[in-house]
């Protein structure tokens, strides 16, 4: 029932009484993966975003010194993604069902005496419901440290093992995911159905960008046919390899920190 998650750090495994006895509760770090079942191309399966955040956390907890107390909550399969919901098998929440659900998860850890919950989301189309989530809980809970955090934001080497236009433009089923899930579900991944498809090109000088500072709303059938942004083809398992262990080391100095982490009062 772990999956990626070492088995002593899933929170579940844990009874109530083990949870009730636990010491220095107000600093252990409890994580939320948030993931998402939506389409990835013809070549990946629903499950990429949810798959590829507990492959990060289970390999980041696994290097995690084992004094640092930290366990994760079950996986969040579903998340919203009603940009993809043109292409059949994406199921999505609602951003009110998801908000919701996210509050209740955090009352009941509050409730249990834990201070510290991470949103560790691995889906582009919903940072800004961990946000909410985080500031609300916050708002009704004065010393509930909630942290709204992206998987991909940590510090890692990704961008060096792609191209220019991928690093730019590969926001979907690209390069990067693919190698990943080449890396920790290879049989999963069907290599000879990957298209590469970029959006329609922006003129040179314009200021809006379909991820940038300054965006606008779409979906993806706005942008690909294929539900693929970005060129799967170059995809490899030893980049998969590199990217997730580089990307778990940046998780793992993450979750030190916010084991460590007080915030000031005035
Ligand atoms: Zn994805």
């Amino acid at each position: 029932m772990h999956s990626f998650i070492p088995p002593e750090r899933f929170f579940p495994y844990l009874s109530w009484t083990d949870i009730q006895a636990m010491p220095n509760k107000e600093n252990v770090v409890i994580i939320q993966p948030v993931g998402a079942i939506e389409q990835h191309g013809p070549h990946l399966p629903l499950i990429v975003d949810a798959a590829i955040g507990v492959a990060v956390l289970g390999k980041a907890m696994e290097k995690l010194d084992s004094k640092i107390p930290a366990y994760a909550l079950p996986t969040l399969y579903y998340g919203k993604s009603n940009e993809h919901w043109h292409f059949p098998g994406t199921i999505t929440l609602s951003a009110h069902t998801l908000l919701t659900t996210l509050i209740e998860i955090g009352e009941s850890i509050y409730r249990a005496g834990f201070r510290k919950l991470v949103l560790m989301n691995s889906h582009g189309g919903q940072p800004q419901v961990m946000e909410i989530a985080a500031r609300d809980l916050h708002v009704k809970f004065d010393d509930f440290l909630v942290f709204p955090l992206f998987t991909w934001r940590v510090p890692h080497i990704t961008w060096e093992l792609l191209s220019p236009q991928e690093k730019q433009l590969g926001i979907h089923a690209g390069d990067a995911e693919t190698s990943i899930m080449l890396a920790i579900l290879p049989q999963q991944v069907k290599m000879e159905k990957a298209v590469a498809e970029y959006p329609p090109p922006q003129p040179e000088d314009s200021l809006l960008s379909v991820e940038g500072k300054l965006s606008f709303a779409w979906v993806t059938r706005d942008l690909s046919r294929s539900g693929v942004v970005g060129d799967p083809t170059t995809a490899t398992k030893e980049k998969g390899d590199r990217i997730l262990e580089s990307v778990s080391d940046g998780w793992v100095q993450l979750i030190e920190e916010i084991y460590r982490f007080q915030q000031l009062r005035p």
